[in-house]
């Protein structure tokens, strides 16, 4: 007769709420580790806002918005290594711009170390004067230090504080910042403004390089993570909304109630959903007696507008361009990047950004395209000779939270006050601005917290890209 096997008690049961980059994140992060985890998405698709809907006119894969990274975004790069999809990108060497002149600038690194790599071909652009360059550089000068930092004070009156003109303001400022941040530069933190700079332009070489996606949303954050959980044996319920996080008596996570009413015990939750959802699922007490948790209530969100467009013959010469000075912030050319095109015979597929949109969310869609495409056809004429075969506008009203001045004191960290209870998402406290970068590493930290409770401690945040040597002593 064979002797039963000892009894061992089973892994700890994660239940982790949002399939978006936080949620997955934390999945990733926390398999092969002898853990029971389920992840429970609401909608029938996991990728959250970095995600795709199917076009009804031609059954393609449409993003609700193009989504670019950084390579100092060194987190989601290691989540996308992680999850075998590295080779889904690509790495745009410099950054084209589009004057009102109708030029093009490339920001591409030259020979000198960082700080001053992009100084060459900054200085080569052409939608700025010699004069308005140097202001800029002696702006950039100022943002490196804190020091004369006011609370409250939006990036636009800093900017004005420290020499800048309109024409630098919309033309320098405001093209790089308003899409990074997705805030207008009056109600933007210099916190965050300085972040961008320093982190993403200054400190290292490549920090600034854009990494741009090959393959739609849908497919690189959802259909592909799919399978990849399935295989590492996450249990991933697709259209399964959760109503409640419950609590034992003795104020621990006891589990979820899910809509339908189905309760599932969970030794862990991370909590990942969108920042206006939190508090509906949390205990009401709970969140009266932890002021982290009702600040959340002050957070607010701010909106982009992604455009579509589908023209039956190639209007846009670029794969890529940042646009200065004008309604359209970025135009990313689908055909050349992704190859995909308006019709079976040709054609060009185009895609817009509009960040911060405020002043888009009064007019109608149409009213939208028109004004887009009569922007289009100033910079490239053959805009007006060519079909419109089909667009699509997509405004979300609330795509990221907004940086407002003191945002962060509002982000609560992931670790929460109640025993296995852990945040993740990007406006929680990461110290990233609303980016896919800010919610991996709002997944890792919550994986942090899980792992050290359970008595083995890991670092999983992966540290920024390392500052060149004279960067480090000049910033
Ligand atoms: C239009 C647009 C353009 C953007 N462009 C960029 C860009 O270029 N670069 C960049 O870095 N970032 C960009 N972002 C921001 C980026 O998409 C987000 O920072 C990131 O995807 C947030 O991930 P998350 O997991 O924190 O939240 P989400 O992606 O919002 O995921 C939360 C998930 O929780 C689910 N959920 C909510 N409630 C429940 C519930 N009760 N039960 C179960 N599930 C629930 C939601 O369905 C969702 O899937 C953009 C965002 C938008 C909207």
């Amino acid at each position: 007769m064979s002797t039963p096997s000892p009894w061992r008690p089973p892994p700890p049961h994660i239940a982790i709420v949002g399939g978006g980059l936080a949620g997955l994140a934390a999945a990733s992060i926390l398999v092969g580790r002898n853990l029971r985890i389920t992840l429970f998405e609401a909608r029938p698709r996991l990728g959250g806002r970095a995600s795709s809907f199917t076009d009804p006119a031609s059954g393609e894969l449409v993003d609700n918005c193009q989504h670019v990274s950084m390579a100092c975004c060194t987190n989601l790069d290691d989540f996308c290594r992680r999850v075998g999809a590295s080779h889904l990108f690509r790495r745009e060497p410099a950054v084209v711009f589009l004057g009102l002149d109708g030029r093009l600038s490339r920001l591409q690194a030259g020979r000198l170390p960082a700080p001053f790599h992009l100084a060459g071909s900054f200085l080569k652009a052409t939608y700025l004067t010699w004069p308005e360059k140097l202001r800029v550089a002696w702006g950039l000068a100022c943002l490196r230090s804190k020091k004369g930092d006011r609370p409250g004070e939006s990036f636009a009156d800093w900017l004005l504080r420290h020499g800048q003109t309109v024409r630098t303001i919309n033309l320098y400022w405001a093209t790089v910042l308003v899409s990074a941040l997705n805030e207008r530069l009056d109600q933007m933190d210099v916190g965050h403004a300085r972040k961008v700079f320093l982190d993403g332009f200054l400190r290292n070489r490549v920090g600034f390089q854009m990494e741009i996606p090959l393959a739609p949303l849908g497919e690189l954050y959802g259909t592909r993570l799919e399978e990849w959980l399935a295989e590492k044996g996450v249990t991933v319920r697709l259209t399964t909304g959760v109503r409640t996080v419950d609590l034992d008596d003795e104020g621990s996570v006891a589990g979820l109630t899910l809509r339908s009413g189905e309760t599932v015990a969970a030794d862990f939750v991370v909590l990942a959903v969108p920042f206006d959802r939190v508090l509906a699922l949390m205990p009401p007490a709970l969140v009266a007696r932890v002021p982290e948790l009702a600040k959340i209530d002050a957070l607010r969100a701010s909106p982009i507008t992604g455009v579509h467009l589908w023209f039956d013959r190639p209007v846009c010469p670029l794969d890529h361009v940042a646009i200065v000075g004008r309604l359209v912030q970025w135009v990313f050319n689908h055909t050349a990047l992704q190859g995909r095109t308006a019709t079976a015979d040709g054609g060009q597929y185009l895609q817009l950004v509009i960040s911060a949109a405020y002043d888009l969310l009064p007019l109608d869609n149409a009213a939208i395209l028109d004004a887009v495409l009569a922007e289009l056809s100033e910079i490239w004429p053959a805009v007006r000779d060519a079909k419109l075969v089909r667009s699509r506008v997509v405004t979300e009203h609330g795509a990221t939270f907004a940086v407002r001045p003191g945002v962060d004191a509002l982000r609560p960290p992931q670790r929460t006050p109640v025993d296995g209870l852990f945040l993740a998402g990007d406006w929680t406290d990461t110290g990233w601005p609303a980016t896919m970068e800010g919610a991996v590493r709002s997944g890792y930290r919550a994986a942090e917290g899980v792992l050290a409770d359970l008595g083995t401690p890991f670092h999983l945040v992966l540290p920024d890209l390392p500052a060149g040597r004279l960067a480090r002593w000049l910033l």
